[in-house]
Order: structure tokens, then sequence, then C-alpha cells
């Protein structure tokens, strides 16, 4: 049996505190327990959201919640623009033009930050767009675009700023309010450090009252049905109990370490990995490197074989590209319940592995390079 490290960017690790409610009994959820449990991560979720809005918990994995912003904002005809820089951020091209709806597309090429600037550009073209969608850490590539920026510009229109923060929540600073983000989806399984499964959906009064006319058709995801509940501490269907139960104490940890602190030390595990990825001789991709993930792009002929000798001889499991990125990048996550010990062991395998598959690296450079900078912040 090989011990297993979990270092993609998404799922994470799961802590055994957490691990431990997932294993607790079911119990019935029309219940004054399940009522305690809910008011509680209610409050949770403002404090990791930085938001005033109510924050609601669905049953679905992070793309629920994304087509839940569509299903709930919009109506037939409307027209949006989709700021996107990855795969994450076309998947709200492909939910959009699912609905029917027009969509502006105001993508860069993938490795670049989403530009403020062509979203100001692109709302002054078309002013009767309803929503600007975008991505806060676009995983696919490890860029982190600038939503404060797009937030000041976006708040100036009409229209409403919908963010995917799928994984950049919690491990990297994100103010939905301070920000002037109008609707925010997540999901468990990054930076909450839970089972995939659940996913949260956050709405502004700006947001709401696109949804108040919204007639595009929904049932599951009618985030009316969430709110009426929400007011009741209780969700419309059966939610997952044990998820539900889980996050209470995953929130309970994010409280006790601080958000804050938790941003700095991704901000630090981040700058290690940048590190470890310069001394094994790998170049960085990505224009502005988010906090929860590192990607640097490796020879194509070994970029499949890297990922997966990794995994099967050493049992630690990282990221390669996805897409049209597929064997050019890997990517190194380092969120959620990921320390700096992970980061030592995986980039010493990695450095063993890239030197198994005949690259040309002195020995040890990986960890003393990720040492280093942990070293210097002691
Ligand atoms: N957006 C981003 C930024 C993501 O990282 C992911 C998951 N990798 C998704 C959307 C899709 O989420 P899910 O797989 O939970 O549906």
């Amino acid at each position: 049996m090989t011990k297993h490290y979990l270092l993609t960017p998404g799922p994470v690790p799961v802590p055994p505190e957490i691990a431990l409610k997932e294993a607790l009994p079911v119990f019935h959820h029309r219940t004054g327990e399940f009522a305690a449990v809910y008011r509680d991560i209610a409050k949770g979720l403002k404090y990791i959201f930085q938001t005033e809005n109510e924050v609601y918990a669905l049953a679905s994995s992070g793309t629920g919640a994304m087509e839940a912003t569509v299903a709930n904002l919009l109506s037939p005809g409307d027209r949006i623009i989709v700021a996107s820089c990855g795969i994450f951020g076309c998947r709200w091209i492909e939910i959009a033009q699912e609905y029917g709806m027009e969509v502006v597309s105001v993508s860069v090429e993938w490795g670049k930050a989403v530009k403020p600037a062509e979203i100001e550009k692109a709302l002054r073209e078309n002013p009767d767009v309803k929503a600007v969608y975008t991505t806060f850490v676009e995983t696919s590539t490890g860029v982190a675009n600038d939503i404060k920026t797009i937030g000041e510009i976006v708040s100036k229109t009409n229209a409403v700023l919908v963010v995917d923060a799928i994984s950049g929540l919690v491990g990297q600073e994100f103010r939905a309010d301070e920000w002037k983000v109008d609707a925010t989806v997540s999901a468990s399984q990054k930076g909450f450090m839970l089972a995939p499964g659940l996913a949260f959906i956050m709405l502004s009064g700006k947001a709401w009252k696109l949804v108040e006319n919204s007639k595009l058709p929904k049932f599951y995801f009618d985030v009316r049905k969430y709110k009426k509940f929400y007011a009741l501490s209780e969700t419309p269907f059966t939610p997952p109990i044990t998820l539900i139960v889980a996050l209470q104490e995953s929130i309970r940890l994010i409280r006790e370490k601080g958000l804050e602190n938790i941003w700095n030390e991704c901000g630090l595990l981040a700058k290690a990995a940048r590190s470890g990825m310069k001394a094994l001789g790998l170049e960085l991709f990505g224009e502005v490197p988010c906090e929860v993930v590192t990607s640097a792009l490796v020879p194509v002929e070994i970029g499949v074989e890297i990922v997966e000798t990794l995994r099967e001889k050493y049992g630690v499991s990282i990221a390669g590209g996805q897409g049209d990125l597929k064997g050019k990048i890997i990517r190194f996550a380092h969120m959620g319940y990921i320390g700096k010990a992970d980061l030592l062991v995986g980039f010493t395998c990695l450095e063993m592995v890239l030197i198994e598959l005949g690259m040309k690296i002195e020995k040890g450079k990986a960890a003393a390079a990720v040492e280093k900078v942990l070293l210097k912040a002691m």
C-alpha cells in the first residue's frame, strides 16, 4: 500500500477532523438539530465570502451553482459579457449558450489574465448587457484575475458581476462586498477541504432584482426556493446532510486559523512552489500566478508521463494540463489541507521523476529552493 498525497487543485485532502464528521450517522433535516447547524453555517459562509448577503448551499458540484447563476439571473434574449482566460471561463460561455443567451466574449489567450479595460470597453459598446461573467482563479492555467478592478468597473453600470470563485475562495484574498461582486459561486472540494458534492451561491441585492425578472426555466436550482427556506434555516430539498455537518467543522477550522492567516500561508506556499519549479529548470506558466495552485511548462514529450509516474511510483497526485494545455503544463496545488511538509514531499518526488525521465537536474535543488523560501518566512 502506498501513502497517498493529494496535491491537485481540487479535490484537496480532507483533514481528519472533517473526515470524522463526514462519517457520522445522518439525522433528519426538518429538525431543530439541522436548523442549528444551518444557522451556524449561514453565518460562517458570510464570513468566508466576506459578505452581508445570504449564501445558499446547493447539492451539486461547482458547475451546478454556475448554471444556477445563468438560469436565475437571465431571460431569453439577454446578452452577457464573458471574460474568460481558460477552461472554466469557457464553461460560462458553454452554459450561457446552452440557455440561448447571446455572449459577447472578451477572452484572452490561456495563461493570460482577463483585461479589465477590455471589459470596460465591451460594457461601453454593449450598454444593454445584463451581466459580466468571469473567473477569480482560473484553475486550468493557475492565473488570478483582478476582481476588485473589474468590480469597480461593472458596479458603475446596470450589469451585475458574476464571479466563479470555485477554486480561489478561502485560499486567496476575496472580498465579495468590498469588491462589488453581485454573484459568487464556490464548491466544497477546494479551500473548504470537504469532499466534493456541495456548491455555494451568493447573490447581492442588484442580482436579486434580475432574479425577480428572470424568465429562464429552472426548478431544482431556483434560488427563490433556497431563499424562502433559508429564512427557516432549512433547504428546499433533502440536503447532503453529511456534507453540511462537515461544512460546520470546515468553517470552524477556517475561523480558528483566520482567513487572513490562510491567505498569507497560501501566498507563502505559492512563493515556495514557484521557487521549486524554477529550481527544477521549469518555466512558470501564467501571467498573474494565483496563490492556490502553481503551473509550470514541461517538455511535451514527458508532460503526461510526469503526472502518471509521480502518482504511480510515489503516490503523489498533481494535475497536468487540461484541453489545449494537456501534456504542456503541470499544476501543483497548495490550498486547503496542503501544508509546508506536503510541498517538500511533492517537490522532492517531482524532482526524482524528472531525473528518471531524463532531465538534467542537480539532486536536492527543488527541496532546497522550497526550504529557502519557507525558512526565510519563519
Ligand atoms: N470553475 C473553476 C475555477 C474550477 O476550478 C472548477 C473545478 N475544477 C470548476 C469551475 C468546476 O467545478 P466542479 O468540477 O465542482 O463542477
